[in-house]
């Protein structure tokens, strides 16, 4: 099983201080390798990464990177990091729709903490029209995330959507009560290295549960987002959605930023809305191992990053 021993093997090399070293010297500069994945430090970078995609008939979800922030302090300074990033969205005209993670935000610390920094991030994101995702880690915070959400939305908050996995064998309960209540789901495989007791480590397994999903979010979700570069999974969706007789304005799919770029032009082609999932910011090595993870014949273009083509 390739997923789970490699997503395993790439976990655990994104503790390893020396590589996020290495790493951070070659990945980011001027056409360094990490940029495929990632679309700058900054959110001018990546404001200026993205210009084109609009016109390409892309949407766009900004994610500033970051988590796993253990002290007060630091995960109210990524909050104003956010508030700072949303104004700077309205000023460039590109498209008010953001990703975040609650571990960036607080949880580690408690969950009255996340709940105030949300809130400091959605005083301005509500004035300004923004969508926010708040997406889903691993799955010991699978709960106290959900949780968070349910806070903000028993205040009143509708803006704001979240993600599930459906590698995680406890999802199908967790789209149910997300559908009742009306909240926007992301549908994704889980990037995350799990324990066989909460999740399915078998491809096939996932990717059985991920259709599942897919229909009860088409049947009776709220504009549910289906995030996967899997071809079979995407052809499925077409299949179903056409089958039922739904429009393509009733879901949409979304990818991230450098991966399967002709996936996401083909399905634009054919009407389907697409999101691009674009993260910037300097805490960039743990997402980008992830990404590592799921393909590891990305290692081979990162060595060609390094040491140049031979
Ligand atoms: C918009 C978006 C948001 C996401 N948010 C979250 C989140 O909040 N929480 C979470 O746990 N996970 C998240 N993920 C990651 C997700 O869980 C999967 O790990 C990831 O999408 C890879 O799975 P897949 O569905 O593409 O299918 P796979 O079965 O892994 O891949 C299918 C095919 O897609 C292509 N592909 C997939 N991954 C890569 C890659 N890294 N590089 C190059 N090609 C690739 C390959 O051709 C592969 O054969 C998100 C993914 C997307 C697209």
């Amino acid at each position: 099983m390739i997923d789970a021993a490699s997503k395993a093997l790439f976990h655990a090399l994104a503790q390893v201080n020396t590589l996020r070293r290495l790493a951070s010297r070659f990945g980011m500069r001027p056409g360094g390798f990490a940029r495929r994945f990632i679309a700058g430090e900054t959110v001018g970078e990546a404001i200026e990464a993205v210009a084109d995609l609009p016109g390409q008939g892309l949407r766009l979800t900004l994610d500033y990177l970051g988590e796993s922030v253990a002290s007060f302090d630091e995960a109210r300074a990524a909050a104003d990091e956010y508030v700072r990033i949303i104004h700077a969205i309205v000023r460039s005209g590109i498209e008010r729709n953001v990703s975040l993670k609650l571990t960036q935000l607080g949880l580690d610390v408690d969950h009255a903490t996340a709940v105030d920094n949300m809130r400091t991030i959605l005083e301005p994101a509500d004035a300004h029209g923004f969508f926010v995702r708040i997406d889903m880690e691993n799955s010991p915070y699978t709960d106290r995330t959900l949780q968070v959400l349910d806070t903000l939305w028993q205040q009143g908050h509708r803006s704001i959507g979240t993600v599930i996995q459906s590698c995680l064998i406890r999802s199908p309960r967790d789209v149910q009560r997300l559908n009742d209540m009306g909240v926007r789901v992301r549908l994704v495989k889980g990037a995350y290295k799990e324990p066989a007791h909460v999740a399915f480590r078998d491809k096939a397994q996932v990717d059985a549960a991920f259709i599942e999903l897919m229909y009860e979010l088409l049947d009776h979700g709220t504009f549910p987002a289906i995030a996967t570069h899997d071809p079979a999974m995407i052809r499925e969706t077409q299949r179903y959605a056409q089958k039922k007789g739904y429009g393509k304005d009733r879901f949409e799919f979304q990818m991230l930023y450098g991966i399967r770029r002709d996936l996401q032009a083909s399905l634009v082609a054919e009407g389907y809305g697409v999101r691009v999932y674009v993260p910037f910011g300097q805490q960039w090595f743990p997402y980008f191992m992830r990404r590592l993870g799921e393909r590891p014949a990305n290692v081979a273009f990162v060595l060609r990053g390094i040491f140049g083509e031979r």
